[in-house]
């Protein structure tokens, strides 16, 4: 059975953790007493409301208490039974890129948020608010010595606000894409092995986004395939799933990276990842 981790916060500020050096401690789990879904019992502390409701009715295991200097967290892990009844028969392929997030074999495409109008904008005040921040220190050194001015502290603080609507809606978008994956119920998701050292290489900071949002894809598809009782299989990392075609099954080895249709002898023609995406679906685990 998986464990879920789920994360609520508390939110009574004023409570404090005995051991002054840690930020965090355990919590024993067979004094972890939930009432209504909305309050916990935490060791010698007492009563907690939390923010959020609480599973209830499910075994808990490593309750765990962080503070992350704002508010308290109650990390939990809760066993879940799976069902898998309600699944289709469908096995569902993901070729993920940079081009699309996500392209499925069912034909469903998941957008690049980056290339989103809104994301763009954003990330180019940001960079212009970096270019001002970095003139000002320069403007303003004494000596070898970097000076932070009032005007430099309140740049930053922009800064780091745009950072983290920049994030948020990044994490909002692969949240939104693999819930709407899984909530279409395959029996099975099949996606392709990533290249981890080909993108360490990558030393584009635009390109280093892109590839990290896809392995914390792959990471969010992994967990709620888990979670939801869907199999969850990675195709091996020599399967030609570009290269192959999804209609008779013969390879195309000069298939270029800017070949953005497949066409094959055969006179199957269709947009390349959709192409990959159905020879992920199609996967045999004897490959
Ligand atoms: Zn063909």
């Amino acid at each position: 059975m998986p464990v879920m981790r789920i994360k609520s916060f508390l939110n009574k500020p004023t409570f404090k953790s005995k051991r002054k050096s840690k930020k965090s401690f355990y919590n024993d789990n067979v004094s972890l007493k939930v009432k209504d879904g909305k309050q916990v019992l935490i060791e010698k502390v007492g009563w907690i409301s939390t923010n959020e409701q609480i599973p209830i009715g499910v075994k808990y295991t490593n309750p765990r208490i962080t503070h992350d200097n704002k508010y308290w967290y109650l990390s939990v892990g809760i066993e879940q039974e799976t069902s898998q009844e309600e699944m289709t028969d469908v096995s569902l392929g993901i070729d993920i890129g940079v081009k699309a997030l996500a392209v499925c074999s069912n034909g469903t495409v998941y957008k690049n948020i980056n290339k989103n109008n809104a994301v763009k904008k954003t990330v180019k005040r940001f960079s212009r608010l970096q270019r001002q921040v970095s003139r000002k220190y320069e403007m303003n050194k004494e000596g070898n010595r970097f000076v932070k001015t009032s005007n430099v502290i309140k740049i930053e603080k922009k800064i780091q606000l745009l950072h983290r609507r920049l994030s948020n809606i990044r994490k909002n978008h692969l949240h939104q894409s693999t819930n709407d994956i899984v909530k279409t119920k395959p029996y099975r998701i099949v996606m392709e092995t990533l290249n981890i050292k080909g993108m360490m290489k990558n030393r584009h900071l635009s390109k280093a986004i892109a590839k990290q949002c896809l392995y914390e894809f792959k990471r969010q598809i992994q967990y709620k395939c888990e979670k939801y009782g869907i199999e969850f299989v990675e195709a091996d990392k020599w399967y030609p799933s570009s290269k192959m075609c999804s209609s008779c099954g013969s390879i195309k080895k000069d298939l270029k990276l800017s070949d953005r249709i497949y066409e094959c002898v055969c006179g199957h023609k269709m947009d390349r990842d959709l192409n990959a995406s159905i020879n992920l679906a199609h996967y045999q685990l004897a490959n």
